[in-house]
This record gives C-alpha cells, structure tokens and sequence, in this order.
C-alpha cells in the first residue's frame, strides 16, 4: 500500500515504567460529570443522560508545556483523569465494562471558554473551544495492573502553587464502567479510545507563564506551563 501524500504519526503516550507505548485512536470527553462544575457553569447537577464532546488524537500532548492557543482570550483549565482502553465493542455491560481498561492518566481539558460560550449561546458545536491543537496535556499512563481502578479519592489542581479545583473521583454524576458502557451504546469503542472523565469545580484561566499541577489518588502529579 501506497499513500499519496505523507501519512500522518500514530499520536503514542508514554506509559508509566514501560518503554511500550500506547496508541491513541478516539477521544471521547464527557460534560458536566460533577455537579459542583455543572452548578458553576449554571446548569442542574440532576442526573440528566449525559453528553459527550471529543478532541481529536493528536490534540493529547504528554510534553508538559502547554502553548497559549490563538483567537481566545480566555483558556481555562479543567482537571481530570483519563480512561485508557485495550480492547472496545458495541453494546458493553456495566458490569463487564472495566475490562476494558487498560490505564488511567492524569490529564488537562484546555478550553477556550470564550469560544466555547458563544458555541453554546448560538447552539453550534463545541471543537472551536474544546479541540484545538495541544488541548490535552496527559500524564504517562498508569496500567490498571499497577494501580486498579481509581475510582475514589482526593483530584486536585493547583496553579502557581495556589489550589484552584478540588473534588474526589467518587463525586462523578457517571462513573467509568457507566460511561463506558452508555459510550458503546452510540459508538463502537476500540482499542486504543480515550475517555475524559469530567471536571471538578473551580475551573478557571491561566496566562502565559503559569504552572499548573494536577494531581489524582493513585496517579501521582502532572506539571504543566502555559508557554
Ligand atoms: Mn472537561
């Protein structure tokens, strides 16, 4: 097989104590996963079906900078952890949804949210403000062999050493095998898919210059600057 032009990288992530690499193929992102962000943003934390946006493959980015993106004004971070899959399928069960995951990496939902309002307001589609190049900063992943399944305990984000957003995993409205499986209802999942599980309260801007760190139980600290 021939390509006609130059064929683009398989965007891999690091994987915590392992030279293998993961390759990524989807990226699903969910909205409004914790209710004290859906407050924040003047919605009702019921639990309404939930929604899913996504970022593209090569919008995750494990390089621990994160560029000021163009034509925004306004770039918030929110913090989260990430679901790895190793295998997918259509239709999966709650109950037989985490075997599926293979890791789970601490991980940065960048969003223009300037853009992102006036898509809201005008009823148009979110990838202007949620999937614009480098959007995801990620950790290196932690395979489920090493940490489990973590699905409590403490998510934090500090910005310059001041601590911006707090929340515990157990705060998610749809857990991970929930999103999973509702996922695979709409969608063939397949090795290789990344999920974004939702943010915590205290979203908010960053400026160039900025460090941010993220931290969740079990999956250790990603440091990232705005450059
Ligand atoms: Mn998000």
């Amino acid at each position: 097989m021939t390509y006609a032009i130059e064929t683009p990288p398989v965007v891999a992530l690091p994987i915590a104590g392992s030279d293998a690499t993961f390759p990524v193929r989807r990226v699903y992102c969910i909205g409004r996963n914790y209710a004290a962000h859906a407050i924040e943003m003047g919605h009702d934390p019921d639990r309404e079906p939930p929604f899913f946006f996504q970022k593209n493959p090569d919008n995750l980015d494990p390089s621990g900078e994160f560029p000021y993106p163009p034509q925004t004004s306004d770039v918030h971070h929110e913090a989260e952890i990430a679901v790895m899959l190793k295998t997918g399928g259509t239709n999966i069960a709650v109950e037989n949804a985490l075997d599926h995951v293979f890791g789970y990496a601490l991980a940065l939902d960048m969003t223009r949210r300037d853009l992102q309002g006036v898509a809201k307001k005008m009823g148009r589609p979110w990838e202007i403000g949620k999937a614009f190049e480098r959007s995801a900063p990620v950790g290196p992943i932690h395979p489920v062999a090493e940490v489990g399944h973590p699905s409590e305990g403490r998510i934090a984000l500090a910005v310059n050493g001041e601590l911006r957003q707090e929340g515990d995993l157990n705060q998610m409205i749809w857990k991970v095998p929930e999103m999973i499986a509702y996922l695979s209802e709409y969608f063939e999942l397949a090795p290789g898919d990344v999920i974004l599980s939702g943010t915590p309260s205290g979203v908010g801007p960053v400026e160039k210059g900025d460090e941010m760190v993220l931290s969740a139980e079990g999956l250790g600290e990603l440091k990232v600057t705005v450059v």
